[in-house]
């Protein structure tokens, strides 16, 4: 095990008091008391929205919102503040992709290339903009490492793709695809690439210039802020490619029964009145995570689950992983006992997993099975809730193997 402390880590997080043993953080985070602070103080002590009214209050929130896209900025290394969006979350930042810069390039006939271990968010906006155009979703097998498979992309790949879809980090396995040679491959034949960042961008940062994304998508609250906020960043040229998808208030210039001007890059994006403290509460998130040492803290987690995996597979006969190696998601099965009758046993035990399909159906069924048990560590995780997760997990198998 790595040295980093997680008691002083665990401070930050009121909820771990009523938590009890959370395991559950790649659905979503605890959020720290920065966040949660934040917040409060905005619903406490701000006035007016942004964007809209002159009032000194009201302009000062609107240059807190807007610092807060460039700190999004800094944190993908994105060239500059215009090109974050914000969204609800990851789901909102696909389908936007989907609708207003890939629906008006799609011909029938056109492909878009999504590899099998996709959560759905990443999957179904584009089975919904083929069907809308005549377009196509071709599937990009994973390979034994339970990874999209890299050899195979080349010959998926044609003057017909259109676009490339990608999670960084799969919500189940925990695996992070060569992203590298994949985003260089399908640019090689002229297709753009979306990087589904919702679990990729809590574990390993990223470089959206570096790698040479098109687009990148991720949510805030498994990033420790709050939920019903997201991030789209475009390319300049990708954004200005887009037109806007849904209007109303401060997403246009101009407006009369003829027609509508729209507003600049991003904000025709942003139609309505925006979840402020959900960015402000992401921007607190992004600010204390610049204090903590994330590399020991993503250590320490990758440790646990290694531990966790370790452990069960030595008190449980037919304990079957798909932890990818590194990975502190670690999904799992007991061979002849329902995933369903294991979650039920625990949550009575007080230890918080997931069990199911995890929104990931297609990997679900290229794994063989209907479902799984899914364990997410953090770094607020301790040695006590790897403990907690072997003793619930051997006296369920106890009571459903009898
Ligand atoms: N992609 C992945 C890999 C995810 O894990 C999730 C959340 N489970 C999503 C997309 C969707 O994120 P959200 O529900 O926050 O929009």
């Amino acid at each position: 095990m790595t040295s980093f402390d997680p008691i002083p880590f665990r401070q930050h997080f009121p909820a771990l008091t009523d938590a009890g043993c959370y395991l559950d953080s790649a659905a979503t985070a605890l959020k720290p008391l920065a966040v949660i602070e934040a917040t409060e103080q905005f619903y406490r002590q701000s006035s007016g929205t942004v964007h809209r009214s002159q009032f000194a209050a009201a302009q000062q929130l609107t240059e807190r919102y807007e610092s807060a896209r460039g700190q999004v900025a800094r944190w993908l290394n994105a060239p500059d503040a215009q090109s974050i969006v914000w969204t609800k979350g990851t789901t909102e930042a696909i389908n936007l992709v989907a609708q207003s810069w890939l629906r008006p390039r799609l011909q029938p006939g056109d492909e878009i290339v999504v590899s099998e271990a996709e959560h759905h968010a990443n999957l179904v906006p584009w089975l919904m903009v083929a069907r809308q155009t005549g377009a196509t979703v071709v599937k990009w097998p994973i390979g034994r490492d339970r990874l999209p498979d890299i050899s195979l992309l080349p010959s998926l790949l044609n003057a017909r793709t259109r676009l490339l879809a990608l999670g960084q980090m799969s919500n189940v396995t925990g695996g992070c695809p060569d992203l590298p040679a994949a985003v260089a491959l399908a640019h090689a034949c002229g297709a753009k690439v979306l990087i589904d960042g919702a679990q990729g961008v809590v574990h390993c940062p990223v470089d959206v210039q570096a790698l040479d994304i098109d687009f990148y998508a991720f949510s805030a609250h498994k990033l420790y802020g709050p939920t019903g906020t997201g991030v789209l960043y475009g390319k300049a040229e990708r954004l200005a490619e887009m037109t806007p998808w849904q209007g109303g208030g401060k997403m246009l210039t101009q407006v009369n029964f003829e027609g509508f001007t729209p507003q600049a890059v991003p904000w025709c994006f942003e139609a309505g009145t925006p979840n402020v403290a959900g960015v402000i509460g992401l921007s607190a998130a992004l600010l204390w995570l610049k204090d903590i040492d994330g590399v020991a803290a993503e250590r320490w987690s990758r440790d646990l689950a290694a531990l966790a995996e370790t452990r069960l597979a030595a008190a449980l006969p037919g304990f079957e992983s798909y932890r990818a190696s590194g990975s502190s998601l670690l999904a799992f099965n007991v061979a002849g006992v329902h995933h369903s009758d294991i979650v039920t046993l625990l949550a009575e035990s007080g230890v918080a997993i997931r069990a199911g399909q995890h929104c990931a159906q297609p990997l679900l069924a290229a794994l063989g099975v209907n479902g799984c048990l899914r364990a997410s560590f953090a770094p607020y995780n301790s040695l006590d809730d790897v403990d907690a997760l072997v003793a619930a997990m051997t006296a369920a198998i106890t009571i459903l193997a009898d």
